[in-house]
């Protein structure tokens, strides 16, 4: 595995790869590396000859007040990884790297950024596109993948290509969890034992709300409504994990996150943001109809 923090240095060596015919992924990170990640070079590796990983604590993607300075950063640890899973080029560039002096353009995903993350972090989203958008014209993969952990910036991210005609694939990454069901996180470093315990309840509820709606979905249960799901829920977290910070739990539809107020037929996703203590956790969990 070869790091390299230069784009001048990265982009002939992977044109040149190009021109040779290999195929290229890129799993975009900002490090920290934990089985999430590595799960995402395992699974892009079966399908490219050339894998890129980007380490980038990305400052834009961050608003005021949140962790950007705090956000736990190793690069020794993670170059050990990642070399070990079978990267081949570890990019790390500096933000004087990204972003050159005078840097004024932001690339923005207009609707599927309003609601659930986007609207509790204004901002942040434009951030993420606009990173992202910058690594696909450095790296220029075939495929790019993406875990479904932050499921929002996931659509986000296959709305951008769509609309802009990047020549990239775009895979998923399944979320990856401890045993105990907490989908694991970089923020996870955040959490004090009592609190990881807490934090359980994030992944029983989406469990919860699953059965609830699947119910509803097979059994055609018309005793409760969706936004009754919501509020029981809501209610759960509170009493029975001591969860009192809900930043949102939306039941929305897959391809457009509007919120569903019916089911048809159609994919559902439970979607929730949730403070621990400081932290501030996601999860979510997909029912496919
Ligand atoms: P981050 O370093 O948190 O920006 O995450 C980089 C990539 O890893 C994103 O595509 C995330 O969705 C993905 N990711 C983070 N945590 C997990 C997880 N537990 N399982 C699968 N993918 C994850």
């Amino acid at each position: 595995m070869e790091r390299i923090s230069k784009i001048s240095e990265l982009k002939p060596l992977l044109k040149k790869a190009k021109q040779n015919g290999k195929i290229i992924g890129l799993v975009p990170t900002m490090g920290f590396l934990h089985q999430g990640h590595l799960s995402l070079v395992k699974k892009i590796k079966k399908k490219v000859d050339i894998v890129v990983m980007s380490i980038f604590v990305n400052p834009t993607q961050f608003g005021e007040g949140e962790d950007l300075d705090k956000y736990p950063r190793d690069l020794k640890r993670d170059s050990k990884l990642s070399k070990k899973v079978g990267v081949d080029y570890l990019f790390t560039p500096g933000e004087s790297e990204i972003y050159r002096e005078n840097f004024q353009t932001e690339v923005s995903v207009k609707e599927l950024q309003r609601g659930l993350c986007g609207q509790k972090r204004p901002g942040h989203f434009n951030g993420v596109t606009t990173i992202v958008t910058k690594l696909f014209n450095i790296v220029d993969p075939d495929f790019a993948i993406f875990g479904e952990k932050d499921f929002q910036q996931l659509r986000i991210i296959e709305q951008m290509v769509r609309d802009l005609n990047f020549d990239i694939k775009i895979l998923h990454g399944e979320i990856i969890r401890e045993d105990n069901g907490l989908a694991i996180s970089s923020r996870n470093k955040y959490l004090d034992d009592q609190e990881k315990q807490r934090a359980q309840g994030l992944r029983k509820i989406l469990l919860y709300g699953k059965k609830l709606l699947t119910d509803i979905i097979t059994k055609n249960n018309k005793n409760i409504t969706v936004d009754e799901i919501k509020l029981k829920l809501k209610k759960k977290l509170k009493e029975k994990y001591d969860i009192n910070k809900i930043d949102y739990i939306n039941i929305i539809d897959y391809e457009t996150l509007s919120d569903i107020q019916e089911i048809k037929k159609q994919d559902i996703v439970i979607a929730a943001a949730i403070y621990v203590g400081k932290t501030r956790l996601i999860d979510n969990i997909i029912i496919k109809h």
